[in-house]
């Protein structure tokens, strides 16, 4: 088979919101408008957070959307030997390394180096205090010692080394969205560009979490390249997590798919559309007596 391949990846921590709904039908619009395929990939890999009964609401509302994935559904819970296989071979290498501090300890270190040095606290992409990288100067017997001892550790990447064995540079390749005039729901991919990528704005990013196999990162970067995805079209809240995904995909050897960030559909309020801000769920519209088609012309895919 042969065509483009896009992939829609819900996490099963919520109901599936309006945002959801726009990113799933500009998936499905161009795998229709370029005779490709769309996957489903669940990313459930939060113990915690993901619920059964989440999941199954979600192919619900898919379905209710009137949306058809072309099989496999890729499962992330079910691949977590795959996730944890690759972040011993990128530790082997010597490119990932435990870290043993909790997320309050890393904040109280980085606020106080902070008012130490009278700088700004520095952050990552996502708003969170960037690591010092303190455990990346653990002597190899005391990091072994305390994993040995079971105290719970998370796996971060040595991005400086990373970057030496995969030293780029580093580029994502993105495209733009085209829509058929006169052609109904359906896009097609536009123009190319090459856009620079700057990994180290992460820091040491985690690759696997203390409570879970893997990170977000690397799950997703390992999942692209098993289904074969050749077109990732996300949110652009996840553009600079791209940034990371391209040196991930050079460090384990894998394609870079093409990208394509889409605006966000704020709420009157004008902020982003959220589960956690209790966003109007497709569960709250269809129980309303919204129509797939009233919602489908709301949203431009009429
Ligand atoms: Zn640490």
């Amino acid at each position: 088979m042969s065509g483009p391949v896009f992939r829609f990846a819900p996490s099963p921590n919520g109901r599936l919101h309006l945002g959801h709904a726009a990113s799933v039908l500009l998936n499905d619009s161009l795998a229709r408008g370029t005779g490709g395929r769309l996957l489903l990939r669940i990313e459930d890999i939060d113990p915690v957070r993901s619920r059964p009964e989440l999941i199954q609401g979600l192919r619900d509302d898919l379905a209710w959307l009137g949306l058809r994935f072309a099989p496999p559904e890729r499962r992330q819970s079910e691949h977590l030997d795959t996730y944890r296989h690759q972040v011993s071979t990128l530790a082997e290498r010597g490119l990932a390394y435990p870290c043993f501090c909790s997320r309050g300890a890393i904040a109280a270190m980085v606020e106080a180096e902070a008012v130490r040095s009278g700088m700004p606290v520095p952050r990552d992409p996502d708003g969170a205090p960037l690591y010092p990288g303190t455990c990346r100067a653990l002597p190899e017997g005391v990091a072994d010692r305390r994993r040995a001892a079971g105290e719970p550790h998370s796996w971060r990447l040595d991005t400086a080394r990373a970057l030496a064995a995969a030293p780029g540079p580093h580029v994502m390749r993105t495209f733009a969205v085209t829509s058929g005039e006169g052609r109904g729901p359906v896009r097609g991919i536009g123009t190319e560009r090459v856009e620079r990528a700057d990994p180290a704005r992460w820091g040491d990013p985690v690759i696997a979490r203390r409570d879970v196999p893997t990170s977000y990162h690397l799950a997703v970067v390992l999942d692209d390249a098993v289904q074969g995805i050749t077109h990732v079209v996300r949110g652009a809240d996840l553009r600079a997590s791209t940034d990371l995904h391209v040196l991930l995909q050079a460090l384990i050897g894998v394609s870079s798919p093409r990208y394509h960030h889409h605006g966000l559909l704020r709420d009157a309020a004008g902020e982003k559309l959220a589960k956690s801000r209790g966003s109007q769920s497709l569960a709250d519209l269809r129980a309303s007596g919204e129509s797939p088609a009233a919602l489908r012309a709301r949203l431009g895919f009429a």
